[in-house]
């Protein structure tokens, strides 16, 4: 197996273009296991974790722009009070070790259904940046998986960064698996409120084939917090409302049943999951006003 290691990303894009099917390695975290367990060997790894520009973040245009190669352990500890959302699931992906090496670049790399990333970037509609050596194009996240461990990532591209709004209200993500840390999503919900446009922006994991929207529950909560003029009133978030919340965010899934959980545990969790992440983030808004 051929290790190719590129010092600049001019010369990463162009190895890329050379060794279509070489993999990338950022953090190693899902490539190394699918490598010792023999699931995957292929002619050659391209690692690129000497880029420096893959390793930075910092604003573009009004957006937070994280370079793939950033470790959840940094988007936690520097970006934070910026990115809630993004932080708060990245405090949930498997453990110290795990969180210092693995990348958002990595996890939408891997473009499973479960990546504890992929909601909280739904749910603020962050926008990915892929390059190669033909140009750079960006793509918004709800575009990007096309189905499980699958997205639009061309053979000679590489993803260079994700850019996400800082959060203008309370985000919230919330997980059930089948232990408490270093387990897989069972499923998944980010919650992002913004009251300045009156929108909530949702994402679920692990209960679909790809991560997706909520757009129907999207709507109809904000809506609903419309015409009761709670945005303005900052009064309590009905219980009827935030269940039927949580409702509408189960029925935009469509779950399987596999070794982590049942279907129809599955879309239960998501209805408790939505209905609570939605009501702790109207009461973090109440708190802020
Ligand atoms: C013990 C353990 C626990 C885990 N727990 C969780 C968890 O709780 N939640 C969770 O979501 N995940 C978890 N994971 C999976 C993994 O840690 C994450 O998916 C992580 O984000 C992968 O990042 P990485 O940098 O290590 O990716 P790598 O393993 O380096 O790469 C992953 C994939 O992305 C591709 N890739 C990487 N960078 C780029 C790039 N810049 N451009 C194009 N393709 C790229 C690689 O070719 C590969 O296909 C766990 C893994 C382990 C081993």
């Amino acid at each position: 197996m051929d290790f190719l290691s590129p010092a600049t990303w001019a010369d990463a894009l162009a190895a890329k273009a050379e060794h279509p099917d070489a993999v990338p390695i950022a953090g190693g975290t899902d490539v190394m296991v699918e490598l010792n367990f023999d699931r995957r060997r292929p002619p050659a790894l391209l690692d690129l974790t000497r880029i420096p520009e893959l390793a930075e973040h910092g604003a573009d245009n009004g957006l937070i722009r994280v370079g793939a190669g950033v470790p959840y352990t940094r988007i936690i500890g520097e970006l934070g009070d910026r990115l809630p959302g993004l932080a708060q699931a990245s405090r949930t992906v498997g453990s110290p070790q795990i969180r210092n090496r693995g990348t958002v670049g990595g996890n939408l790399g891997s473009a499973s259904p479960a990546g504890d990333a992929h909601p909280p970037l739904l749910a603020c509609d962050a926008t990915v940046e892929l390059a190669s050596v033909r140009g750079t194009r960006r793509v918004p996240v709800g575009e990007f998986f096309t189905g499980p461990k699958r997205s639009v990532l061309a053979p000679d591209e590489l993803i260079a960064a994700v850019l996400l709004p800082a959060a203008e209200g309370p985000q919230q993500f919330a997980k059930v698996g089948t232990r408490n840390a270093m387990v897989i999503a069972v499923c998944s919900v980010a919650v992002a409120l913004d009251p300045r446009a009156k929108t909530i922006g949702t994402g679920i994991g692990s209960a679909a084939p790809t991560p997706r929207r909520a757009t129907d529950a999207e709507e109809f909560l904000a809506g609903e917090l419309d015409s009761a003029g709670l945005w303005e009133s900052r009064d309590e978030l009905p219980d009827t409302l935030a269940q039927a919340f949580g409702e509408r965010v189960a029925a935009a899934a469509s779950p399987i049943d596999d070794v982590r959980g049942s279907a129809a545990y599955r879309l239960h969790s998501l209805s408790v999951m939505a209905r609570r992440s939605v009501t702790w983030a109207w009461n973090d808004l109440r708190k802020a006003a």
